[in-house]
């Protein structure tokens, strides 16, 4: 006889294009029939009783107090035999219930002889249809960068998910991203380093220019020195490559289950359990949940509503373009950071050099709203007008298919409820200008699995405690670092006189503002 635990996991995983012929079917009745009872129905389905089921029978009624009577009764091989002629009955009631889903099959075993216990139908109500719902131990919401980590940290420290996403493949819309030294330390951890670099470009230097000027400020360079400090290098990469990596690696790895067309809508705080739902009307009966559905969270809500992601009237137009369209003047070999009063733009090479990727982004002088009113190509067009002859060259090369707001929020002192945890930009979503966002997605995911594996799934609560206790103050001093950047690159006036003097004295080698942020961590060292 197999615990109670074991049993619900059992059924929730039952093959239903397996159960072929009558043996294989009664062998999954009692599963069925004591599970439906014990926690789908309200009232428990009736079973007609004898002697020997008074006992279970009891139980059943009192399903939440009292399952260690049901358990005790399931464990005599005596009783079990008694049981038994009842229980086919009751399942023939849930193959009733059941019946839209699994018509065909069950078609096979209507008779009127089966059949007499329906009646009991009319009482019973199904909470949770059993068809439709699927027990989880660790269930992830999203499949972005943070999800897929999340799952692909989890499954290599030997626990089993399932990754649910809203859209109905994996795929990253927008351009480069750049990986620092802290992210590609993960990316090896996770082993998809090397798949990652094989596409990437290792740019030489970090160059600041001067909108207005077209002057070079200061560079970083990223050369022997810096790859000694950090351990690893900084690279730059199109966004589809790192999600097609980290997909890659979860599908080959047989803990990790991807399910696309599931978008979660509610989420149901149940006792010992929390439930998710899907506009498919699928539902998940989880363990433990993590958010990683990014910047516009559904899942973010249930754990602090902080509405909406704040806006200061940014805007980004971004994309990337074949690197014979670029001169060679735009720096093809460095990451270009050109700034100005209000707006900046970033361009590098990614795909290794075949791409050319570039990035423009202002302050729009309408007030943000939920429109795309503000911040549109005319806009854009007017504000880099007053930049230097290189900059409006780049404008005449940037993409304006996309518009991208920019957004973040103010930090949270807690990423978790019960059993639901955030990741990723669910949890901190940043402004781009550290080009941290997706390495602080991975890091989240690694510090989560890491927590998961030491406390175990018993102990929920301290899983939580050690992810937040790591991962929140760091992420919170990232996403001001983030905003502080914005404010040093966009300013005017002599403000920007004075940062120009700052950048300039600033010696290419000194990595000492960045280390706390690429530096490995005390506890990735364990
Ligand atoms: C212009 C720009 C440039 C950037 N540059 C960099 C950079 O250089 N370096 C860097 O590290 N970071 C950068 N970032 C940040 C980085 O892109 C994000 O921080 C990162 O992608 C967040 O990953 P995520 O998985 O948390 O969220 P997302 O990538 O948003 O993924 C969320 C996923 O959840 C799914 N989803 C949403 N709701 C639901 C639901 N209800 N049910 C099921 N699924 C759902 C979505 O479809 C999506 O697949 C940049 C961001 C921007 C905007």
């Amino acid at each position: 006889m197999i615990g109670l635990a074991q049993r619900v996991k059992k059924v929730y995983e039952i093959e239903w294009g397996s159960i072929d012929n009558v043996a294989s079917f009664m062998t999954l009745v009692e599963e069925l029939a004591i599970t439906v009872a014990q926690i789908h129905c309200e009232p428990p389905l009736p079973i007609f009783p004898t002697k020997n089921t008074k006992n279970f029978i009891m139980a059943c009624k009192k399903s939440n107090d009292n399952r260690e009577i049901i358990r005790t009764t399931l464990s005599s091989f005596a009783k079990q035999k008694y049981l038994m002629k009842d229980i086919r009955c009751f399942s023939m009631i849930y193959a009733e219930i059941a019946r839209r889903d699994h018509e065909i099959f069950f078609r096979n075993f209507r008779n009127a002889n089966v059949f007499k216990g329906t009646e009991s139908l009319n009482d019973a109500r199904m909470l949770y249809p059993l068809v439709h719902t699927r027990r989880e131990a660790v269930l992830i919401v999203g499949g972005g960068i943070g999800g897929l980590a999340t799952a692909l940290s989890f499954a290599q420290a030997g626990i089993r998910v399932r990754l649910v996403e809203k859209n109905n493949n994996f795929r990253e819309v927008g351009a480069g991203m750049q990986l620092a030294p802290n992210c590609s330390r993960l990316l090896a951890r996770l082993g998809v380093l090397q798949q990652v670099q094989a596409n990437a470009v290792f740019p030489k230097q970090i160059v600041w220019m001067d909108a207005l000027s077209g002057e070079r400020l200061t560079c970083l360079d990223l050369g022997p020195k810096f790859v000694e400090r950090f351990g690893y290098p900084y690279i730059v990469v199109h966004r589809a490559d790192l999600l097609n990596a980290l997909y890659e690696a979860c599908i080959k790895n047989p803990l990790v289950t991807l399910e696309t067309n599931r978008t979660v809508v509610t989420v149901d705080e149940r006792p010992k359990s929390i439930m998710l739902e899907c506009t498919t009307g699928m539902r998940y009966d989880c363990d433990m949940v993590v958010a990683a559905d990014g910047l516009w969270s559904a899942l973010r809500k249930y754990v602090c509503d902080d509405g909406d992601p704040l806006s200061v009237g940014y805007v980004t137009y971004r994309g990337t373009v074949g690197i014979d369209q670029v001169s060679k003047e735009s720096g093809l070999e460095n990451v270009q950071f050109w700034i100005g009063p209000d707006m900046h733009i970033v361009q590098y090479p990614v795909r290794r050099g075949q791409l050319f990727n570039q990035a423009a982004v202002f302050k729009s002088k309408l007030m943000p709203d939920h429109t795309d009113q503000w911040g549109t190509k005319e806009e854009l067009n007017e504000r880099f007008s007053t930049g230097c002859d290189q900059v409006k060259k780049i404008l005449s090369l940037l993409q304006t298919n996309f518009r991208w707001p920019v957004y973040d929020r103010n930090p949270l002192s807690k990423w978790s409820r019960g059993r639901l945890v955030l990741v990723g930009d669910a949890a901190h979503p940043m402004l781009q200008y550290a080009a941290q966002g997706a390495a602080q997605a991975i890091e989240d995911a690694c510090a989560l699995a890491d927590a998961y594996k030491k406390h175990g799934p018993s102990n929920i609560e301290a899983v939580f405690h050690e992810y937040e206790q790591e991962r929140i103050p760091l992420s919170s001093k990232v996403v001001h670092f983030a905003r502080a950047i914005g404010d040093f690159a966009h300013q005017s006036g002599n403000a920007k006189t004075i940062r120009d003097e700052i950048l300039c004295m600033h010696d290419m080698h000194d990595f000492d503002c960045i280390t706390w942020l690429y530096e490995e961590k005390r506890n990735e060292k364990k």
